[in-house]
């Protein structure tokens, strides 16, 4: 039977689109390894990992495995007075992966989900202290999720926060970091930031960041010393530092979180995307026992926050199975080819008269257009290319699985180019 696209396109909604005029949606039958097969036989190579997510690929033997035989056991039973092995096997594998301080974790359902516990966490810690705060700093062009604690740190501009100014809380938003991965370290950088805190830190509850680099609000892609001038000013005032690692977590930007370009450990880290290898929706909130302690002294005693399907066992044994795969692989050398061949074939595009600007970090290549083309004509040459790349506003980017062999990569930067000599 084939999927019935009439009924999607009037009655489901995708992400960030119009009812009246929705955009083609592709009928997608199976995936397997890079490959994304439509309804009508055609064989995509997956440029986008499902939005950071399938860092193996798809259908992946491994993880299928694990969640056949979680699912033999319980797919899933409630966290309140009860533990399960699967979330035991994760959370030890998620504190002996990420930096030394970082002890005590949450597990929770989506990412923005994660990044809402990490403000409550914040905001709890300085009840507890009893000096409440209120107020979050952050950098413009970021991307935090799309529930409203993390939309109140999201680029005003980019979450369209006009429209809901008057239901969203006012954070501090200083310019989004300058200074390239790859440029000279210009220490100026720094002075809005200082001026700031040095005006208002009493308000501050915590500086949540996307550390090295700021995805969906950008694709920009920042220098480390950014990140260690955050993590002193943060020390300097005893303010907690809130590192969004949702979508750079998990060997992306070629170290195994992005943190660790600057060398500094967050209070607070928030994971999600490539947490399951992208078969199921999880995330995590770790924190340092210092701050967990702190939180749960104060006159709740507790953390207030439980969501029904917290730790849900089959979403946790996939993700320990996709971090047991990813650590036992070379996934370091995976994503250092990757870098490799797309800094050769995705900068000389540079001279192209509609690009703007070419950005490389680790498994990440990003094409900035001089202007904005239509996402359904742009999505349509790539799928005739026979590959998977869905660009958004003056972004062509692609962040392939790690599998991806050199072939197939070739495949997507070549893609790329030929699109946009169409487009010139
Ligand atoms: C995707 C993303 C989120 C939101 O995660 P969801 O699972 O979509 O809720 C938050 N922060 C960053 C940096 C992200 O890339």
């Amino acid at each position: 039977m084939s999927i019935n696209t009439e009924f999607d396109q009037q009655h489901i909604w995708h992400p960030y689109t119009s009812s009246i005029h929705p955009l083609p949606c592709y009928p997608v039958v199976r995936a397997h390894g890079v490959r994304l097969e439509l309804e009508n036989g055609q064989q995509l190579i997956d440029g986008m990992s499902s939005w950071w997510a399938c860092i193996h690929g798809y259908n992946v033997p491994e993880l299928n495995q694990a969640a056949q035989n979680q699912l033999n056991k319980m797919a899933h039973v409630m966290f309140g007075g009860i533990t399960h092995q699967s979330a035991v096997e994760l959370c030890q594998t998620l504190v002996a992966m990420t930096s030394a301080s970082l002890e005590k974790v949450f597990i929770s359902d989506s990412g923005s989900v994660a990044v809402e516990v990490a403000l409550k966490m914040a905001l709890q810690y300085w009840h507890s202290l009893n000096q409440p705060r209120a107020k979050f700093l952050t950098v413009r062009n970021g991307y935090h999720g799309d529930t409203f604690g993390a939309m109140g740190v999201t680029d005003p501009q980019n979450s369209m926060h006009e429209m809901y100014q008057d239901f969203l809380p006012q954070h501090y938003f200083v310019s989004a970091p300058q200074t390239r991965f790859d440029e000279a370290w210009q220490e100026n950088e720094m002075d809005e930031i200082k001026a700031l805190l040095a005006e208002r830190h009493q308000d501050i509850a915590a500086i949540i960041i996307e550390p090295i680099v700021q995805g969906a609000g950008g694709m920009r892609i920042y220098h480390p010393n950014y990140l260690k001038g955050l993590r002193q000013l943060a020390d300097q005032y005893g303010i907690l530092l809130i590192a969004d690692e949702i979508a750079t977590g998990f060997g992306r930007t070629g170290k195994l979180f992005a943190c660790e370009h600057a060398g500094i450990e967050p209070d607070i880290l928030c994971l999600g995307k490539a947490l399951t290898g992208g078969y199921l929706s999880l995330a995590a909130t770790l924190t340092t026992k210092k701050v967990a302690d702190t939180v749960c002294s104060g006159k709740a005693g507790v953390f207030m926050h439980g969501p029904t399907f917290m730790a849900n066992p089959l979403a946790c044994a996939v993700a320990q199975a996709s971090l047991t795969l990813l650590l036992e692989s070379p996934w370091q050398a995976n994503v250092t080819r990757i870098e490799q061949q797309l800094m050769a074939e995705l900068m000389p595009l540079k001279t192209h008269s509609n690009v703007a600007d070419v950005r490389v970090l680790g498994a990440i290549g990003v094409v900035e257009t001089t202007q904005a083309y239509d996402v359904a004509t742009l999505q349509a040459i790539f799928v005739e290319l026979g590959v998977w790349i869905r660009p958004f506003g003056k972004l062509i980017y692609i962040m392939p699985p790690f599998v991806i062999t050199r072939a197939q990569l070739s495949q997507l930067t070549s893609a790329i180019e030929q699109a946009l000599q169409r487009l010139a």
